[in-house]
């Protein structure tokens, strides 16, 4: 008998005014006055992930740990890994070499600092490495990191590589792993699969569906991700944004909680540091593949349409941030 797949459970941890769908409308100077929502939010996830048993990744802002010290030391007491968002989610595409380099460093420093345990993992501010800033890979891994979950190979209209492996990777030849955004292959391209704004927009069914052929056909792990803010229905409304950030934003707030109970007890999941254990535990690089070399023998051949076409043409607009 072949174990369930373990699949990885990530958080995004950040408030609901730092997300990029407001970037435009809330200058970052302006966040310390603005009620935080995050530490309740970090609270009631953390009772869903106890009554489920499920460990999972936090990649937390040092924005948000130095305000919410007590709050981190609560993720790591409570069994998960902490795992670094960056320190104010400026996107990596848009900081120099060295800006990037401050950055990393500097949110790594504090949480190591905060929640006394060694910070390996990386997720970019919305996904933003790809082809034209791949020396982030290199900076990243200079700064003592063993992993990234900063691609997302799809086409997206604030983010996305689709020309980029699906499965895990090594960009620079080193020892560095990107383990890019959960995505199936259908039709000739990739589609998401990996949570955030589909899986709260979109009938939860096409994510199991798609979720449960990666597991079934590909014998891999997934990434779920969603942030602290779409649990709460109750967050102050911002005003002044496009009806797009706002849709985006705003819908289905109010069943997601139960919508990740029920997808907390339909597979087995864990923190990235165990769901990736394997290649987090190889030995030698096994050489470059940047996305320029991409081989198209590593991509798995498409489902069935008639497995998946519901989540085709739903998957249409674009919804995820
Ligand atoms: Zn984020």
């Amino acid at each position: 008998m072949t174990l369930p797949v373990r699949n990885a459970m990530t958080v995004d941890v950040e408030d609901y005014f730092q997300v990029q769908a407001f970037a435009g409308c809330i200058d970052p100077a302006d966040w310390d006055g603005l009620a935080s929502r995050v530490e309740a939010n970090v609270d009631c996830i953390l009772e869903h992930f106890a009554v489920a048993g499920v460990s999972a990744t936090f990649f937390t802002l040092g924005w948000i740990a130095e305000r919410h010290p007590a709050m981190v030391r609560r993720i790591v007491a409570a069994g998960h890994e902490l795992a670094s968002h960056g320190y104010d989610h400026t996107r990596a595409d848009s900081q120099t070499r060295d800006g990037f380099r401050a950055d990393v460093r500097r949110t790594r420093g504090l949480l190591e600092d905060i929640g006394g345990v060694a910070v390996q993992g990386y997720r970019a501010a919305t996904f933003s490495i790809g082809a034209r800033n791949q020396w982030a890979f290199g900076v990243l891994e200079e700064e003592g990191f063993t992993y990234s979950s900063s691609v997302n190979p799809i086409r997206h209209d604030l983010y996305g590589m689709p020309e980029a492996p699906r499965t895990p990777f090594r960009p620079q030849g080193g020892t560095l792993w990107e383990f890019p955004m959960t995505t199936i292959r259908a039709f000739g391209r990739n589609w998401p699969c990996s949570g955030g704004g589909y899986f709260r927009l979109l009938p939860e069914s096409l994510y199991r569906r798609g979720l449960a052929s990666l597991n079934r056909r590909e014998q891999r792990p997934g990434i779920f991700y969603f942030h602290p803010w779409e649990i709460d229905p109750g967050q102050p409304r911002v005003a002044g944004c496009g009806w797009k950030s706002r849709f985006r934003h705003y819908t289905n707030l109010s069943r997601m909680a139960e919508r990740i109970d029920r997808l907390l007890g339909a597979f087995a999941w864990d923190r990235m540091d165990r769901a990736f254990a394997d290649q987090l535990a190889s030995g030698m690089p096994t050489g470059s593949m940047g996305f320029a070399a991409l081989n198209p023998s590593c991509v798995t051949p498409p489902d069935p349409a008639s497995d998946l076409s519901g989540w085709v043409e739903r998957s249409e607009t674009h919804l995820n941030h």
